[in-house]
């Protein structure tokens, strides 16, 4: 099964509501979409993260100029040659960043292809499911104002909760007394036995004094994880913060390959390698069996399309948990709730919630049918 073609899309639309996390506004909704041909007819898809300030054009190029040259009339079933091939060859500029999400995107689209060839879902070829359904969480409270805004934000996670989440994820990071205002009055909105798990992100505000000042607070509301306290490349600052904090520490986003987390694994207590940028369903397969050898969970993070969310979504359901017992703590789906066209109308048939959780499509690769029409309708020039 040789690959005869490799398509790029960039898709792009600019938000009615631009909105902030920590690290700056956010104004247009963007994707980097890969299409991988065959010369027996199949086709496959993947997708590069490209997180909220990240132009969808870097790893776009990468899959253009770098990566597809590497490809072209290889066996697509290569799968794991094909990701070394791509991680040596770009090493000396890559290694990181937009090199590693074109990377990732190539990679997820090999295995929905494979899962095509075998007529097999991801999680098949991954040996098998843990789960079928998996809970969402949601993931929102981004702002529209900046600071101030916690009793909206107390009103939102209500929303989530009447939507049917059993577990949220709060952005803060916006000044240390922003953020206990937000923690407090979403507390209060919630009432004492909400029975909803929540989980904090400041995406790396703050340096270390300010970090363990916040987790403190966090200590008193009961978090899941405490994601992105410090910047990646802070390793003692977290190994510091994990020591001082009884709260567990989540990281991962914003790390890439074995090479990385081989690191920030033994500095955190949930690994979160988004599979559209520390190098795909291979890499992030890699990293789980190295975060299960260093006791740690592993949680994948989502932010992309639906097709991101697809990869992951097999990815999770293949996921073994780290820490065995009756009633281990489960993966859990990062689910933005935003509004966001390449999730509900780029593919056939959109997640929906039922009861809480979301089935994991079960047809074979991703399990999702793409439409041509939505892409067509947000692709923009990627040169
Ligand atoms: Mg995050």
């Amino acid at each position: 099964m040789k690959v005869i073609a490799v398509d790029v899309f960039v898709l792009k639309t600019p938000l009615d509501q631009p909105f902030a996390f920590s690290q700056g506004w956010v104004h247009q909704r963007a994707a980097t979409l890969v299409r991988v041909q065959t010369d027996n007819g199949l086709t496959g898809w993947g997708e590069a993260f490209a997180q909220g300030l990240e132009p969808p054009e870097i790893s776009a190029a990468v899959i253009k100029h770098a990566l597809t040259p590497i490809l072209m009339d290889r066996d697509a079933l290569d799968i794991n040659v094909l990701w070394h091939d791509m991680y040596h060859r770009t090493r000396d500029y890559g290694r990181k960043g937009s090199v590693l999400a074109g990377i990732s995107a190539i990679d997820i689209a090999l295995w929905d292809l494979a899962g095509h060839f075998y007529s097999q879902p991801v999680y098949q070829l991954l040996g098998g499911a843990f789960r079928k359904n998996i809970q969402p969480y949601a993931t929102g409270f981004y702002r529209i104002k900046g600071q101030g805004e916690q009793v909206r934000l107390a009103e939102e996670a209500v929303q989530h909760c009447e939507a049917g989440f059993k577990a949220m994820k709060i952005k803060l990071g916006f000044g240390i007394d922003d953020d206990i205002a937000v923690m407090e009055a979403i507390g209060r909105a919630l009432g004492a036995d909400h029975g909803c798990e929540l989980m904090v992100d400041t995406n790396h505000a703050y340096g270390r004094a300010e970090a363990e000042k916040l987790g403190h607070v966090l200590e008193e509301h009961n978090v899941r994880w405490y994601e992105e306290p410090l910047v990646a490349e802070d390793i003692e600052g977290y190994r510091e913060l994990r020591r001082a904090l009884s709260v567990p520490i989540a990281a991962g986003e914003n790390e890439h390959s074995i090479y990385g987390f081989s690191r920030l694994l033994d500095v955190i207590d949930v690994a979160q390698p988004d599979v559209g940028s520390c190098g795909g369903i291979t890499a992030a397969r890699d990293i789980t069996a190295m975060a299960q050898s260093k006791g740690v969970m592993v949680n994948p993070h989502v932010w992309g399309s639906a097709i991101a969310q697809a990869a992951s979504l097999q990815l999770i359901a293949a996921l073994p948990v780290t820490n065995h017992s009756l009633y281990a703590t489960q993966p859990i789906l990062e689910y933005d709730r935003s509004s966001h066209p390449f999730r509900q109308d780029l593919v056939a048939a959109p997640w929906v919630l039922h009861e809480g959780m979301i089935k994991v499509p079960d047809g074979p690769g991703l399990g999702v049918d793409v439409r041509m029409d939505t892409i067509e309708r947000y692709q923009v020039a990627s040169q």
